[in-house]
């Protein structure tokens, strides 16, 4: 059974959480400021730690630096407000694995959890590969050929998302729930907008529109 540490100081979004890892079969625990979470993440006691950035005492950035300081492995999902992409860029590079941005569903951390948790028992999980193309979800980098290819945190995630599901078709609405989040106006046309920056950085090729259905990763 894996043991998930949530650092979360909002009683609300704490119980949330910890209420649905426990119905996933998951032991928790809360810590609700930074001091008490960089202490209970050092015990070894926890296989995953959940940290949220806005915390009394030490921020969870400060956390994460200490823990990968101490050289503390522990996998980390950071919870970032949505317009925080910046900051969590730096926490991604500061060591931390994943992030979600806030308000989240329940079911888009369950799955982020339960892939951080088998890419630690499972090394080759965490390179993505769909012919030449490859993601390191470690290092956040992306490789067409032998060339690294920058990618925004939304195109990295664009990408993961058509990777996890090499020659399906993904509809919009689908991309949109999976990159964006729920809140995100279904209206939008920001998925085919970053489909475009993708084709420019991947090679146009490897991204086919299916009319009327939505997009879907081939080899090159
Ligand atoms: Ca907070």
């Amino acid at each position: 059974m894996s043991r998930v540490l949530i650092a979360e100081d909002e009683p609300r979004i704490a119980s949330f959480i910890e209420k649905g890892l426990r119905a996933n079969g998951f032991t928790t625990a809360v810590a609700a400021d930074g001091g008490a979470a960089r202490a209970q993440a050092a015990s070894g006691e926890f296989d995953l730690l959940v940290l949220d950035i806005g915390l009394p005492v030490m921020d969870g950035f400060e956390v994460l630096r200490r823990l990968r300081a101490e050289r503390n492995p522990i996998p980390v999902i950071i919870l970032t407000a949505r317009d925080s992409v910046q900051d969590t860029v730096a926490g991604l590079e500061g060591g931390a694995d994943d992030y979600m941005p806030k308000p989240f569903r329940f079911e888009e951390l369950l799955a982020r959890v339960r892939l951080r948790l088998a890419t630690d028992r499972t090394a080759e999980l965490t390179v993505l590969t769909c012919g030449d193309l490859s993601l390191d979800l470690r290092t956040r980098r992306a490789r067409v050929s032998e060339a690294t290819v920058d990618l925004s945190a939304r195109e990295f995630a664009l990408a993961e998302t058509f990777l996890r599901h090499p020659g399906q078709v993904l509809a919009r609405e689908q991309l949109l729930s999976h990159v964006w989040g729920y809140d995100f106006d279904p209206g939008s046309n920001v998925v085919d907008v970053y489909v475009r920056y993708l084709r420019r950085k991947i090679g146009a090729g490897r991204i086919e529109t299916v009319r009327g259905m939505g997009y879907r990763l081939v080899e090159a």
